[in-house]
């Protein structure tokens, strides 16, 4: 029987194992070597647990994935039976797993656009990287090879291959001399962050709109391949867009044939309160990109759904190539698939998306409670998904200086108390597995309430 988390100083909270071999992802890597990282070792509906034995409520659902919970019989029997029929193939050179085949077939008919071709990647990365690949070649196959640039928006986060990297809207790209030249950056849509006084979110939206239209004109449309955009910027800091952006955004693309790709990687499967965001926030996409809650985080898989336009044009360039020259070796690996298959079921026929419409009013007024607190200057989002940003100053809406990291503390001081939540920036994000149920929500939103406190206290006493 596991013991529940004590309340123990944060320093004293994760499992030290010095020297470790592992380098770790998007961690400081300077600490992890004089304090270890924190091991987990087996996980149980909405909780993991690490070597020692202590239980944390995953609020961020691992990465924004793990919506199933961490001991889903049904998913974990549907890997079984396909490792026992086919444990592994590829699709290349004409030949297809049957249940990855299944698997397009399955998402053309639940995409929120008419979908007729399905393309499988391992990650969300190269998902996105194989859209800019397609998008380059649909272009030199219709002869325009100066048609390459991407418009991408700050603080969006696509991915970390070199070109998804650079579409990521965010400053440690420079760590790797990125972005590459061909990214272009649009406005980040934060109405509470970017508006100006008096501004309705309607006329904010607008103005992002016209400013996005006289980019287009500035750069050349004929120089632009496509626009990339998640409906909700999840790993930016959970940037819900303001009312009528996406209306104004598409109108603006159309006019000038410009393919808008929806990045669903965080918001596909039910995350914003419905099956796509794109149907929550009036998206036709031309491309959709979907991974992550595609299999519930129980295998790596990423797919790009593309609508007859573009599955047409893309045929139309691979003629003059005589293939499409593109592959990953595991990329519709047939027991991801079978995962897949099982976790669509359950997430569209089961009732999944009742129950998180249901479960993300309660969530969004849990957050909004938290709003009220001196430190959060917002509280965000939509549906399962929330941030708050914290403030030094609620009026001014200025932040702390970088070096007191009070995100990174609340953090720590939540994680101490069986919470993990994530900080970014100045916000911390919460988005909880669909699993949960209101008393988990309620203790997600108490243990926040008194980490704040705690940590305003410290911040008081310095
Ligand atoms: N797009 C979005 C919107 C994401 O949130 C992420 C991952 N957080 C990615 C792409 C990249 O996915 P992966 O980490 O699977 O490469």
């Amino acid at each position: 029987m596991a013991a529940s988390v004590a309340e123990t100083p944060t320093s004293e909270v994760p499992e030290r194992r010095n020297e470790s071999a592992f380098l770790h992802s998007f961690s400081h890597l300077k600490t992890l070597r004089d304090d270890g990282a924190t091991v987990i070792e087996r996980g149980e509906g909405i909780h993991v647990f690490d070597t020692e034995g202590r239980r944390y409520i995953e609020g961020n659902s691992g990465l924004w994935n793990a919506v199933l919970g961490y001991d889903n019989r049904r998913l974990r029997d549907a890997a079984v039976r396909q490792y026992d029929k086919l444990p592994a193939y590829h699709a290349f050179f004409g030949r297809v797993p049957e249940t990855s085949l299944a698997l397009a077939e399955r998402l053309a008919e639940i995409a929120p656009m008419p979908t007729e071709k399905v393309y499988f990647t391992n990650s969300g990365s190269e998902a996105n990287d194989s859209v800019v690949k397609m998008l380059w070649m649909i272009a030199r196959g219709e002869g325009k090879p100066e048609k390459r640039k991407i418009i991408s928006r700050r603080h969006a986060y696509h991915g970390v291959t070199v070109m998804t990297a650079s579409l990521t809207g965010k400053d440690y790209v420079e760590a790797f001399g990125l972005p590459l030249p061909e990214v272009v950056f649009a406005e980040c849509p934060h109405y509470w962050r970017n508006a100006r006084d008096g501004e309705s979110e309607a006329d904010y939206a607008q103005r992002l709109a016209d400013d996005l239209d006289a980019l287009i004109e500035r750069e050349g449309a004929d120089t632009i391949a496509g626009f990339f955009a998640e409906p909700v910027i999840g790993a930016g800091g959970v940037i819900v867009p303001p009312e009528g952006y996406f209306p104004a955004v598409q109108e603006v693309l159309r006019k000038h044939g410009i393919p808008l790709v929806a990045d669903e990687v965080i918001c596909g499967f039910g995350r914003t309160g419905k099956l796509w965001g794109s149907q929550t926030y009036g998206i036709e996409p031309d491309i959709l990109v979907a991974s992550k809650c595609i299999t519930a985080g129980y295998f790596p898989m990423g797919a790009v759904l593309l609508t007859p336009e573009m599955a047409r044009r893309l045929e139309a360039a691979a003629e003059s190539y005589g293939e499409f020259p593109h592959g990953f070796t595991t990329g519709a690996h047939p027991v991801g698939a079978a995962i897949a298959l099982e976790a669509i079921d359950i997430l569209v026929d089961d009732g999944y998306m009742d129950r998180v419409a249901e479960l993300g009013p309660r969530f969004q007024e849990g957050l909004q409670k938290l709003g009220r607190h001196r430190l959060v200057g917002e509280a965000r989002g939509v549906c399962l998904m929330g941030a708050l940003e914290i403030v030094a100053d609620k009026e001014s809406k200025e932040p702390f200086s970088e070096e007191l990291e009070v995100s990174e503390r609340i953090a720590l001081s939540a994680l101490s108390k069986g919470l993990i939540i994530r900080p970014l920036g100045n916000a911390l994000v919460i988005a909880p597995p669909f699993v949960i149920d209101e008393a988990g929500i309620d203790e997600i939103v108490e243990i926040i309430g008194r980490t704040l406190d705690d940590v305003a206290a410290e911040l008081d006493a310095a």
